[in-house]
């Protein structure tokens, strides 16, 4: 099983997350779309690509759209756009690829040779099977980007699934339609989680303030309950818990979805089998 490309995987999807593309308050799918998209038309519609004109871009964008960060550190670059018609694919509108090989991220905040070399923490700790779970079963930018980055919610899926299923799945099993299905469903809590927190300084695990973040913790005795053992999947999701009742019943969806997940991995002549 090869170890697939996390940033631009196929046609159908890529990730922009390093570009700053989640780090906007309060920012939802549609609203990241239009902005997207406006900037995208407006990077179009430019006569040339010159310096100075890609300058007047950047100073137009920061002038036009709503800046609201979650955390100031991380810059949000003006020039990520979509790539196709469709708007399938987030990705860089200075990328060598959009320009004949010509090479404009020069003119980027972080400049060419940065852009270039960066390459996330997901390719370095994600095992082979947990980047192509992702892949293969996700085909929307705005789900994917939050999964492929999200290196926790994927090792506690994947932890608590090989216990049950005793190896990790190979890549013919993760490419049946059920087994993308039951990882699909498993991902979309990530947007649908009837536990998510309302504080739009949350991000997965993380609580953002200006220039500063901390790990958020689920405070499991002042509820009344000992940790569950789907704590670190409720932290990726962004859990905020009421009462014992509220943390059973999220236990008993993740649950669900787990089992499905190996349910689905079982083939015609015993678990996990290709
Ligand atoms: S966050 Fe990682 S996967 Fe996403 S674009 Fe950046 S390097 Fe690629
Ligand atoms: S210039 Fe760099 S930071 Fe900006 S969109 Fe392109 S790759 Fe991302």
């Amino acid at each position: 099983m090869e170890s697939p490309h996390l940033c631009q995987p196929d046609s159908g999807k890529s990730c922009g997350a390093c570009c700053g593309l989640y780090n906007y308050r309060g920012a939802n799918r549609s609203d990241l779309v239009r902005r997207l998209k406006r900037r995208t038309d407006a990077f179009r519609n430019l006569e040339r690509y010159t310096n100075e004109a890609l300058r007047s871009f950047t100073a137009w964008v920061r002038r036009t759209e709503p800046q609201g960060k979650l955390l100031e550190t991380i810059y949000n670059c003006e020039f990520l756009g979509f790539l196709d018609p469709q708007c399938r694919k987030v990705g860089c509108l200075l990328h060598p690829r959009q320009h004949d090989g010509k090479d404009l991220r020069g003119c980027s905040f972080y400049g060419a040779e940065l852009c270039d070399g960066h390459l996330c923490l997901s390719y370095q700790k994600l095992t082979r099977t947990e980047k192509w779970a992702a892949i293969l079963s996700l085909d929307d930018w705005y789900l994917y980007g939050i999964c492929i980055t999200d290196i926790d919610l994927c090792k506690g899926f994947f932890h608590m699934a090989a216990e049950r299923i005793g190896a990790e799945p190979s890549l013919a099993v993760l490419s049946r339609p059920g087994v993308q299905e039951a990882l699909r469903n498993f991902f979309a809590l990530k947007v649908s989680w009837p536990y998510r927190s309302d504080d739009d300084g949350r991000f997965g695990k993380y609580c953002l303030a200006e220039d500063e973040y901390r790990e958020a913790r689920i405070p499991y005795e002042e509820i009344g309950c000992s940790k569950s053992r789907y704590d670190t999947i409720f932290l990726s999701l962004a859990s905020d818990f009421s009462s014992v009742e509220e943390i059973r019943e999220a236990e008993r969806l993740i649950a669900l979805r787990i089992d499905d997940f190996v349910r689905s991995c079982e083939g015609p002549d015993g678990p996990n089998r290709a």
